[in-house]
């Protein structure tokens, strides 16, 4: 139709925790150019405050309806702000990482990032990370791939992120919980963490780093798509 604009071409890459979809997610935005949007960041950003007013249950519509938070995905890092406070440290605390999942389960939470995502997606080219974005929040995606690897592999990659940044945490803490987490969000009832049917699975256990994130780009430059043709170098 003239004048209708195209619609923005949308990437998803989903999978447990610790199979590497930042770093993945962050590089192939970088090289094909597009903005990167990390979900998590958002149900972290919720459950940061859901602690904060004291896990008041009875309380979660009023606190989503003006929740005040500010989500900046740049190609290296996601920020988030609540008012004029950074949080970006905050959401990876440990009660965060405690509590994330469970937050993450709650429906009016789904909900409310559901839309925040659809918005941020609805005017430029995107690479998103998450569990169900495959199969709820983007179902005509574009490019779909769903990211695994071993769990003892994950745990490794997280706590050697985590000691890399400095903080003070065991294998075991770090183990157990991505494996309370994946469970959580496994079998959650509303939009678990599953592979779409049509999704592209890459199991990232003997994988170098380059070598996901060049399977990513050689498929999508191979597939042509309908919505535009991006230029990856
Ligand atoms: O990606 P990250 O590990 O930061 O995600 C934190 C948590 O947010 C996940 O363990 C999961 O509970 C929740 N999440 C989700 N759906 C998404 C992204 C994250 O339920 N699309």
């Amino acid at each position: 139709m003239p004048g209708k604009r195209k619609r923005s071409l949308i990437i998803v890459i989903d999978g447990p925790a610790g199979a590497g979809k930042s770093t993945t997610a962050k590089e192939v935005a970088r090289r094909a150019d597009l903005d990167y949007v990390d979900s998590g960041a958002m149900y972290r950003g919720f459950t940061y405050l859901y602690l904060k007013h004291g896990k008041d249950r009875s309380r979660l519509k009023d606190l989503l309806d003006s929740h005040g938070l500010r989500f900046e995905f740049h190609s290296t890092e996601a920020r988030v702000y609540h008012g004029d406070t950074e949080i970006t440290g905050d959401i990876r605390s440990d009660s965060v990482n405690s509590h994330v999942s469970d937050v993450a389960a709650m429906e009016e939470v789904r909900n409310t990032v559901r839309k925040l995502l659809r918005q941020v997606s609805r005017d430029s080219d995107v690479v998103l990370e998450g569990r169900d974005l495959g199969t709820v929040v983007f179902p005509d995606a574009d490019f779909k791939f769903f990211l695994t690897a071993d769990p003892e592999a994950r745990a490794l990659r997280r706590y050697d992120e985590r000691i890399g940044k400095g903080e003070q945490v065991s294998l075991d803490q770090v183990r157990e919980n991505v494996e309370t987490r994946d469970r959580i969000d496994s079998n959650r009832d509303i939009a678990p963490l599953m592979k779409a049917d049509d999704a592209v699975e890459i199991d990232s256990t003997f994988l170098t780093f380059e070598e996901q994130v060049t399977r990513i780009l050689q498929y999508i430059r191979n597939t042509p798509t309908a919505t535009t043709k991006i230029d990856i170098s």
